[in-house]
């Protein structure tokens, strides 16, 4: 039989891998987190539709920007992401 560690057979090697490739990662999902979508991605358009518009959705920063989209955003666009603003 063999003589496991106090870590359950895990060695050292294999941890400090683990942690290698990790770390490279964590950075891939800090960059994706910011960084904002192609207004062609989201099918953006600069007027309204169905009576939903950029100024009403929750993530639009007055006076023309958006949280999750990129460059300039009318208030009176929209886009698939758009979600009622909080109340
Ligand atoms: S609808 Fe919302 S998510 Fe889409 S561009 Fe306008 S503010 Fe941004």
């Amino acid at each position: 039989m063999k003589n496991r560690s106090a870590t359950g057979g895990i060695s050292r090697r294999t941890v400090l891998i683990a942690a290698a490739g990790a770390v490279p990662a964590l950075g891939l999902m800090t960059g994706a987190a910011e960084a904002k979508l192609a207004p062609a991605a989201v099918k953006y358009q600069a007027e309204p539709k169905d009576g939903k518009q950029c100024d009403g959705c929750n993530f639009f920063v007055a006076p023309n920007a958006c949280k999750q989209v990129d460059g300039d955003i009318a208030p009176t666009g929209w886009c698939l992401l758009w979600v009622k603003k909080a109340a």
